[in-house]
C-alpha cells in the first residue's frame, strides 16, 4: 500500500500514522518528498488487515493498494489463461466457442429443431433457460424440471454440451445434474451464497455481469467460485444499463479488453441480452470476436417473433447459419477459430 500524508503533517502526526501501519501488520517505509511525504506499507494485504482504514486519517491524503482484491480470479496469480472445459468443449483455446439456443426452453419441438439446427450450423454448445428470472412474475417462468430433461434429451441426440440458469441456492445440484455449466444470471450476479453453491457442484460456473456492476465488483463476484475451490469459472458481458435506451442495454465490448487483461478466466459475450434487437447481433458478435472473446452466447429460435420470452432478440435458424459464417474470416484474423 502507498499512503500520502497531507501537507504539513508534523512529525509528531506522522509518526502516528507510522506506528498505526506497524500495528496493522505492515513495515512502514517513510519517503519525505520535497512537497509530501509518503510511506510505502509493505507486507502482504491479501492476508494482513486492510490499510483502507488510514482513509478515515485527517493527516492522511490517500491510501492506494498495491496488490489486487480479486487475487485467484487475476493474472497476477496466474499469468497464463485458463480454459474450462465443460462437457468435452474447451472454452479459452484457439477455438472461439458458441453457446447458442432459444432464451427459453418453451417445448420440445421448438428445442428439438433448434438444438439440431445450430449444430448444424457450427454451435458448440446449447443454451435454453429452464428457470427464468422474468421481471414481471405475470410472464412465463419456464417449464422448470421438465425444461431441464428436454435439455439432457437435446444433449443426448445432438451431442452438444448445455448451458443453463440457476435461480436458487436449491436448485444447484439439479440443475447441475442435467446441465453442463451452470448460468448465473445478471439479476443474481452479486447472490454470493447463489454463487457459492453454484461453484460447489464442481461443474463450470458461467458468470453474467451484473446490469449495474462494475468490472471490479464483477471480478470479485467471480472470485467467490475459485475461492470455494472451483477452478472453472467463465465472465460473460451482457450489456450494462446506461442512459441509452435505443438499446435494452449498452454492450460493453471494452469489458471483454478489460477482463482478459486484469484475469486469467475465459470471457464470454452475450450480444442478444447486450442489445436486445436481433438486428444488431451479427454486429456485435463480430466486435466481440475481434476484442478477443473465447465464446459467445447467442439467442436462437426457429420462430422469433413467436418466442414467449425476449423475442424481440432471438435471431432465427437462417440467421445463426450466416453469422458463424461471417464470424469465420475474423476470427483468424485475430488468430482464432470459429
Ligand atoms: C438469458 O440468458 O436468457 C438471461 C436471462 O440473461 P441475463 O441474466 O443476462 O438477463
Ligand atoms: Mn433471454
Amino acid at each position: 500500500m502507498i499512503v500520502v500524508l497531507k501537507n504539513n503533517v508534523s512529525p509528531e502526526e506522522e509518526n502516528a500514522v507510522v506506528e498505526e501501519i506497524k500495528k496493522l501488520g505492515y513495515r512502514p517505509h517513510v519517503m519525505h518528498g520535497v512537497a509530501r511525504t509518503v510511506i510505502g506499507a509493505i507486507g502482504d494485504e491479501h492476508s494482513h488487515r486492510d490499510l483502507e482504514v488510514l482513509n478515515a486519517w485527517t493527516q492522511v491524503e490517500s491510501v492506494t493498494p498495491i496488490q489486487k482484491r480479486h487475487k485467484l480470479v487475476s493474472r497476477e496469480a496466474h499469468p497464463q489463461s485458463s480454459t474450462v472445459n465443460a462437457g468435452g468443449v474447451i472454452v479459452g483455446g484457439k477455438k472461439i466457442q458458441v453457446m447458442a439456443g432459444p432464451c427459453s426452453v418453451e417445448s420440445e419441438e421448438q428445442l428439438m429443431k433448434t438444438a439440431h439446427a445450430v449444430k448444424a450450423a457450427g454451435a458448440s454448445m446449447l443454451r435454453g433457460g429452464a428457470f427464468k428470472p422474468r421481471t414481471s412474475p405475470y410472464e412465463f417462468q419456464g417449464l422448470g424440471e421438465e425444461g431441464l430433461k428436454l435439455l439432457a434429451k437435446a444433449r443426448e441426440e445432438t451431442g452438444l454440451p448445455i448451458v443453463t440458469e440457476l435461480l436458487s441456492q436449491d436448485q444447484a445440484e439439479l440443475v447441475a445434474e442435467y446441465s453442463d455449466m451452470l448460468q448465473i444470471g445478471t439479476r443474481n450476479a452479486q447472490n454470493f451464497q447463489l454463487i457459492i453453491a453454484a461453484a460447489k457442484t464442481g461443474k463450470p460456473v458461467l458468470l453474467k455481469r451484473g446490469m449495474s456492476m462494475r468490472i471490479m465488483e464483477w471480478l470479485l463476484a467471480g472470485e467467490y467460485v475459485l475461492a470455494n475451490r472451483n477452478p472453472n469459472l467463465l465472465f460473460c458481458e451482457r450489456g450494462i444499463r446506461t442512459f441509452e435506451d435505443y438499446t435494452r442495454n449498452t454492450l460493453d465490448l471494452s469489458a471483454v479488453a478489460v477482463v482478459k487483461a486484469e484475469s486469467h478466466c475465459p470471457i464470454v459475450v452475450d450480444p442478444s441480452q447486450g442489445c436486445g434487437k436481433a438486428s444488431l447481433v451479427r454486429s456485435m458478435c463480430k466486435g466481440a470476436v475481434a476484442v478477443g472473446a473465447d465464446a459467445l452466447l447467442v439467442e436462437v429460435h426457429p420462430n422469433p417473433t413467436e418466442a414467449i420470452s425476449d423475442a424481440a432478440q432471438q435471431i432465427d435458424l437462417e440467421g445463426f447459419a450466416a453469422l458463424i459464417d461471417e464470424l469465420a474470416p475474423i476470427a483468424e484474423s485475430v488468430g482464432r477459430e470459429i
